[in-house]
């Protein structure tokens, strides 16, 4: 079983996998620790990460980046609207509101959603992981922002299944971060609570954590980003600072030329690398658009001059970190900072100001996010032993229920009524239920209660419950469960019929006085319309922190143990006979792919990889026809020399020759199976040789030598 961790950047990936002895941080086919999240596609394949990145530059209309920012967004998203301004890829709006990639693949115009196309990336890395670890791998954790909404994550869910990949969970980035810091740390308190400040600040956004560490566990205190401000910011800065400048120094306007955006962009985001280290630095590009070299130069001040839009937004998730958590920044023990932005001076500045103390840098800023999945997996993986570690987890955003109540209103019989489920803040996982007094179909949409932290709708599911049985007794409780599942998704689990069979023993006092409300509402309402008949929600927390323990030990809770049912149940009656009878449930995710559509995309997947390894087989299959042609030519004036008659040597170094003309020529781009033919042709004329001199050699005899040259 393999135990893997994913940091899918923004900009690049780290893939870390779990050994007895540690975590490590594997290399890709370039030997590198970081593997850009880039799909190029190509005329006859698609070349991935290291590949893409390469094949980037020649193709930038066709190399598709940044789906981390794509990913379970609709079109009209005005963050996305912004991002896809940059991209030099054409994104268009699907018919069902959610954006488009359109790419060159094969020959044709092709168009990919977004999380196709990060399960594509998502299987490069997987390869990645298996060519380290020499097998097969699927199960894993999956790094995510904090303000991944339920779409996005889904989305993640789906481009991994796509990948072939099984997600043990889901884990935020700066959670994965806090992990990775404490698990190691032998001096954590007992009682006291050390409280450290994560920053992490990437390629395009800012994600603030506050965990409390005592031995043995780690517990989230508050989080909060800011999902469009990261280093990418400050390169558009000195993007358009230049543009500007280039248009009025040089009368070129970049952003009519994909190739020339792309190779500024590129320079500018050296030129903000090299900003951190010197004061100065000066920008180059020879022959950057209609054959012009162009030459730049920047002060660091200037550089934050003009960056000091984006540098005033870096305070505000700070202070709603430590608002959110009830901290004073006094209570903050330490600062860590991650993500490779926050190597800019200024923005050390700012946090240094703020928590009134110097940040440190003890993590590995690009690799910790993918070591805390690693380990994530490992304590999550039965097959691991991994020391005793708890992450208490916070989920960021509020999550209700919301259906037609029973008070009737003018134009729809039924008002909207709301009922919170999980508050910010509420442990992962996490089960409650909702007690409703339904007897025919209604449905419940679950949404966020409050989007102003959200660029996303509020509706995010709509679950039908019903049809219901025949009833037997005249007041059903409808126990509806409601899970926030290890990734932070959000579902209506099961719907169950509660029926009092017989009364034996009278009911007690509070809760008769619900069954009373609940009388009085069925009386309210007596109708027979669906869904009018609603009388009464009790919520319960159904042990969501004791599911949360069992995660913590490493035990993902996939099956429920109906805990508050049964509590529930007692309190009412404890000797009454309940018949429990599950309702049918049909749920409706908007935005979600379908599972239809999803095995679609699987499948689309399988066919690409399946040309991209005929592609890469070909490839090979050219490279041996070639180097027989040279390696026969050499030996055939060499080694080989006394072993063919010199008409058979004169006859075989023509068809080399003629095998090397094709090469270049008609053969350039043929199929694996002209290849594999060509070699065969060439090996029918050269094995004799070959075969005389091995025979020779084992024999060791100049007799033979003789014999046949003769
Ligand atoms: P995200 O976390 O947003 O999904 P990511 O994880 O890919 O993206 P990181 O690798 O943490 O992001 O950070 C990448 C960003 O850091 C890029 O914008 C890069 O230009 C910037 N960066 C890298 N090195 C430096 C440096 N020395 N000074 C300033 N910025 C840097
Ligand atoms: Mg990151």
């Amino acid at each position: 079983m393999s135990v893997v961790g994913f940091d899918f950047g923004n900009e690049s990936c780290i893939v870390a996998v779990a050994r007895q002895r540690g975590i490590d941080v594997v290399l890709n086919d370039e030997s590198k620790r970081e593997t850009p999240a880039i799909v190029c596609f190509g005329e006859k394949q698609r070349f991935i990460g290291t590949a893409g990145a390469a094949s980037s530059m020649m193709n930038p209309k066709n190399s598709i980046s940044q789906i981390k920012r794509l990913i379970g967004r609709q079109f009209s998203d005005p963050e996305l609207q912004r991002d896809i301004k940059s991209l030099p890829f054409n994104v268009t709006e699907g018919p069902d509101g959610y954006p488009l990639i359109h790419a060159r693949y094969l020959g044709e115009m092709r168009m990919f959603t977004p999380t196709q196309v990060l399960g594509m990336v998502f299987s490069n890395l997987k390869s990645i992981a298996e060519q380290n670890l020499k097998a097969a791998v699927v199960d894993c954790c999956i790094g995510i922002p904090v303000y991944f909404t339920e779409l996005q994550r889904r989305a993640v869910l789906d481009a991994a299944t796509i990948a072939g990949l099984h997600p043990l969970r889901l884990i935020h980035e700066t959670t994965a971060t806090a992990l990775a810091y404490g698990i190691y740390k032998t001096d954590l308190p007992e009682n006291d609570q050390l409280n450290v400040a994560f920053v992490d600040i990437g390629h395009a956004s800012m994600q603030v954590c506050i965990a409390g560490f005592k031995k043995g566990q780690l517990k989230i205190l508050a989080h909060s980003f800011d999902r469009s401000l990261g280093g990418r910011d400050f390169d558009e800065v000195l993007f358009n600072h230049f543009s500007a400048k280039f248009k009025e120094e040089y009368k070129i306007d970049v952003s009519q030329n994909a190739r020339a955006c792309l190779r500024l962009r590129a320079a500018c985001e050296k030129l903000k690398k090299v900003l951190s280290a010197n004061p100065e630095a000066p920008l180059n590009i020879e022959c950057l658009m209609d054959e012009k070299d162009v030459r730049g130069f920047i002060k660091r001040e200037e550089f934050e001059e003009i960056s000091a839009p984006i540098l005033q937004r870096v305070k505000a998730p700070l202070e709603k970190a430590l608002a959110d958590a009830g901290l004073a920044v006094g209570d903050v023990h330490m600062v860590e900072v991650v993500g490779s932005a926050s190597r800019i001076p200024s923005i050390l500045k700012i946090l240094t100001e703020f928590f009134g103390k110097e940040p440190r840098r003890t993590m590995n800023a690009s690799e910790c996010v993918g070591r805390g999945c690693a380990l994530q997996c490992a304590i999550l993986s039965p097959t691991f032993k991994v020391r005793e570690f708890q992450v208490n987890e916070s989920f960021p955003f509020p999550i209700s229920l919301s259906w037609k109540g029973s008070v009737p209103d003018a134009q729809n019989g039924g008002a909207e009524q709301e009922q919170l489920v999980f508050p910010k803040g509420n442990p992962i996982p996490s089960v409650k239920a909702v007690t409703f007094h339904k007897t025919s179909t209604f449905s419940v949409d679950v949404q966020y209660s409050d989007v102003s932290d959200l660029q996303a709708p509020a509706k995010i599911s709509t679950y039908t419950i019903g049809p219901f049985p025949t009833l037997r007794s005249e007041k059903p409780k409808l126990k509806v469960k409601v899970r926030l599942n290890l990734h932070g998704i959000v579902s209506v689990e099961s719907a169950t019929l509660l029926e009092e069979e017989e009364v034996e023993v009278p009911v007690s006092k509070e809760p008769a006085k619900e069954d009373a409300k609940m009388e009085t509402d069925e009386k309210l309402n007596d109708t027979s319309a669906p869904g009018a008949n609603e009388t009464d929600v009790n919520m319960q927390d159904a042990k969501g922190t004791a599911e949360a323990a069992g995660v913590e030990n490493g035990v993902p809770q996939s099956g429920d143990k109906p805990v508050q049912m049964e509590t529930d149940t007692k309190v009412e009656a404890p000797k009454k006979k309940v018949k429990k009878t599950n309702v049918p449930l049909a749920e409706l995710v908007y935005g979600a792919m379908l599972s239809g559509d999803l095995q679609k995309a699987v499948e689309k997947e399988f066919e690409m990889a399946l040309q991209d390894r005929v592609m890469e087989e070909t490839k090979d299959k050219k490279n041996a026809v070639e180097a027989y042609v040279y390696d026969m030519r050499n030996k055939l004036c060499d080694k080989y020399h006394d072993f063919v008659t010199a008409s058979d040597k004169e006859e075989l170094m023509a068809k080399l020759q003629e095998t090397e003309d094709w090469l270049y020529e008609d053969g350039e781009d043929e199929t694996k199976g002209v290849y594999i033919a060509k070699l065969e042709e060439l090996k029918k004329q050269g094995d004799p040789i070959e075969e005389r001199y091995k025979e020779y050699s084992e024999r060791g005899t100049i007799i033979d030598q003789l014999a046949y040259c003769i």
